[in-house]
């Protein structure tokens, strides 16, 4: 995939948006201002779509270093990184060398969730120092800001954990069959295996979903499919993990901050 827009490089990997972007991006802004809008009634209109704006910059920021660390560790194994790409289903790192060892292989792939862990845990520890109470509704918007960009972040890596190859769970599992068997394609195609039970599983939560009520969840699901099966780039399934979560809080939970 590349980039359409570029906005400069980050140790001389290129960084870039792709068009599709764009409208997630909008709908990124407009599912966080319903949110804000049901969390904090007390809000003004310009306090909610302020919040929003600046949470969603900040989510692509925290999706960024995500890439970033998958492409740092692979760079400092001695691969070459040709581009980070953001697009509709989340971030793409493109890697020009396939990893060598397991060890690599197992590095690159598990750094993307350690940093997304680190960013989220990060985030709802300021917020609890800035005095918020777990059980409660955040009381200010800075407060606001942190824990939802906590649980989403927290959220995505569990969910790019997730073994369908080659989002980072698939990869981390690849890595640890590859040490297991000493054979690199066995790992790729037992990895892929399991990937493809997963992607059914998708499909079948996706119908439960659409035929429960939730119909945009099977959207969303189906074009995970494509992400699940490509090959070759680490894809980062991040979008899809956000919107679900707030489309799932949204719809089961009723007004609460919890994603
Ligand atoms: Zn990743």
């Amino acid at each position: 995939m590349n980039s359409n827009v570029k906005l400069g490089r980050i140790s001389g990997i290129e960084i870039g948006l792709h068009y599709s972007w764009f409208i997630i991006a909008a709908l990124i802004v407009f599912s966080l201002g319903e949110h804000f809008r049901q969390v904090n009634p007390n809000w003004g209109a310009g306090e909610i779509w302020i919040a929003a704006l600046f949470t969603a910059v900040l989510f692509f920021v925290t999706l960024l270093l995500h890439e970033l660390a998958h492409s740092l560790v692979a760079q400092s194994r001695g691969l070459k990184v040709r581009a980070i790409t953001l697009f509709a289903l989340g971030g793409v790192s493109q890697i020009q060398d396939d990893a060598t060892d397991a060890k690599t292989e197992f590095w690159v792939a598990i750094a993307g969730p350690i940093a997304s862990l680190i960013i989220g845990f990060s985030c709802l520890g300021i917020a609890l120092g800035l005095g918020w109470q777990r059980s409660t509704e955040p009381h200010t918007a800075a407060i606001g800001v942190l824990v939802w960009l906590g649980y989403i972040n927290i959220a995505l890596a569990f969910f790019n954990m997730i073994p369908g190859f080659p989002l980072d769970g698939g990869r981390v599992l690849r890595s640890l069959v590859w040490a297991i068997t000493k054979n690199a394609d066995r790992s790729t195609r037992i990895a892929a295996r399991v990937g493809q039970v997963v992607a059914f599983l998708f499909i079948l939560d996706g119908i439960w979903r659409y035929f429960s009520g939730a119909g945009f969840g099977l959207v969303l699901d189906g074009r995970s499919q494509g992400q699940l099966r490509r090959g070759g780039d680490y894809s980062c399934a991040s979008w899809h993990a956000s919107l679900r979560c707030d489309v799932a809080r949204l719809r089961h939970r009723g007004p609460r901050n919890e994603p």
